[in-house]
C-alpha cells in the first residue's frame, strides 16, 4: 500500500521538523495576561505586515471570523455577505447564534464576488422595522478565486459611500497575494479588519488572527475570552505560525504550480470532468453513475479528496504533496478512467 494522499484540504498538512523546532524553542507566557511574547510577536508582525494597528491569535478561523463579526455589529445588526461564503455556510451560523447578528446572504457571481448593486440594494433603510446593515464580508481566495482587485477597491468605495464597514476572510490571502504577485497588504489595505489561517496553505498546525484597529481588537479581545479562545502558553503554537510566515509563503507558488498540473493531467479524461482550478484549489464533476465507482478506485488508490459538501470534487494541494503525489493522483485518474 502507498502513503495515502490526502487532497481533501490544505488544513491536513503537518508540521514539518524544523518548525516542530521553533515551537520546542519558543518562549512562553499566559496569553490571557498578555504576557506571551511568542504570541504578541505573531499579533504585531501580522499587524505591521498587513498594515493594520493590532492584530489577535486565536484558535480558529472560524473563531477569528466570529470576533470580528461581534467586533463590528451589535445585536441586531446585520452583515452582507455571500450566500456560499464560508462566514455565512460553514460557520454554524455563530454569528446569530452568539451575536444576534442578521445575516444577509446574497447570491455571488461565479469569480465569488457579490454584484456591488445588490449589496446596495440589500442595505436597509433606517428604520425601526429593519435590522441595521452595519457590514460587508468578502472571502479571498474564494473557492482558489483571486478577488479581482479593483472589485475591492469599488466595494471599499461603496462602504465609505454607504457607512458600512468591510471584513474579509482571508484565510487564503496569502494564496491571493502569490497567485497576484502583490504585498498582502495591497490586498488587505481596503479592509477595515481581516483574519488570516496560518493552519491552512502555510502549514501551521493551529490558529488565526484577526487584524483591525486597536480598539476593534480590544473588543474583539473580549470576545475571544467569553468565546473560551483565550489560550495560556499559547506561544508554541504560535511560534509555528511565525516559522510558516518565515518560511512557507513564497511556496505557495508550487501549490499553485501543483495543481495546475493535477488539472491539466485529468482534462480529457473519460469519466472525469474538470470544472475549475484556481491557486491550489481543483474543482472536478464525476457523472452520478460512476461516482460509487470513482469512490472505490480512490479509496484503493490510497487518495482522498472532498466528496459530499458541494456537488463538485474538490482537490486542495499543499505542502505535504509533492510531484509525485500529483502524478500518482493522476495516474489513479487514468485507471479508473480507463476502467
Ligand atoms: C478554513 C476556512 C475558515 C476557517 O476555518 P477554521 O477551520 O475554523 O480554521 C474560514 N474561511 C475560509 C474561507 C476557510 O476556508
Amino acid at each position: 500500500m502507498t502513503t495515502p494522499i490526502d487532497l481533501r484540504s490544505d488544513t491536513v498538512t503537518k508540521p514539518t521538523p524544523a518548525m516542530r523546532e521553533a515551537m520546542l524553542r519558543a518562549a512562553v507566557g499566559d496569553d490571557v495576561y498578555g504576557e506571551d511574547p511568542t504570541v504578541n510577536a505573531l499579533q504585531e508582525r501580522l499587524a505591521r505586515d498587513l498594515g493594520f494597528e493590532a492584530g489577535l491569535y486565536a484558535p480558529s478561523g472560524t473563531q477569528a471570523n466570529l470576533l470580528g463579526l461581534l467586533s463590528h455589529c451589535q445585536r441586531g445588526d446585520e452583515y452582507i455577505v455571500g450566500m456560499d461564503a464560508h462566514t455565512y455556510r460553514f460557520e454554524g451560523g455563530g454569528a446569530a447564534v452568539f451575536g444576534s447578528i442578521q445575516p444577509q446572504p446574497l447570491v455571488q457571481d461565479d469569480d465569488g464576488t457579490i454584484p456591488l448593486a445588490s449589496v446596495e440594494a440589500a442595505i436597509k433603510p433606517v428604520d425601526p422595522h429593519f435590522a441595521r446593515s452595519k457590514l460587508l464580508c468578502l472571502e479571498n481566495t474564494w473557492h482558489g478565486r483571486v478577488l479581482p482587485r479593483a472589485y475591492l477597491a469599488e466595494a471599499r468605495a461603496l462602504c465609505d459611500r454607504r457607512g458600512l464597514s468591510l471584513h474579509l476572510d482571508g484565510a487564503r490571502l496569502y494564496n491571493a497575494a502569490v497567485a497576484d504577485g502583490v504585498a498582502p497588504r495591497e490586498i488587505a489595505k481596503h479592509f477595515d479588519s481581516v483574519s488570516v489561517c496560518l493552519s491552512k496553505g502555510l502549514g501551521a498546525p493551529v490558529g488565526s488572527v484577526l487584524l483591525s484597529s486597536r480598539k476593534l481588537i480590544d473588543d474583539a479581545k473580549r470576545w475571544r475570552k467569553v468565546a473560551g479562545g483565550g489560550m495560556r502558553q499559547a506561544g508554541i503554537l504560535a511560534a509555528a505560525c511565525l516559522y510558516a510566515l518565515d518560511h512557507h509563503v513564497a511556496r505557495l507558488a508550487d501549490d499553485h504550480r501543483r495543481a495546475k498540473q493535477l488539472a491539466d493531467g485529468l482534462r480529457g479524461l473519460d469519466g472525469v470532468d474538470v470544472a475549475a482550478q484556481h491557486t491550489n484549489m481543483v474543482f472536478i464533476d464525476v457523472p452520478t453513475d460512476r461516482l460509487n465507482a470513482f469512490r472505490s478506485a480512490m479509496d484503493k488508490a490510497g487518495i482522498r479528496m472532498s466528496i459530499g459538501y458541494t456537488p463538485r470534487i474538490r482537490m486542495v494541494t499543499h505542502l505535504d504533496i509533492d510531484d509525485a503525489a500529483i502524478e500518482q493522483t493522476i495516474a489513479a485518474f487514468r485507471d479508473f478512467s480507463r476502467g
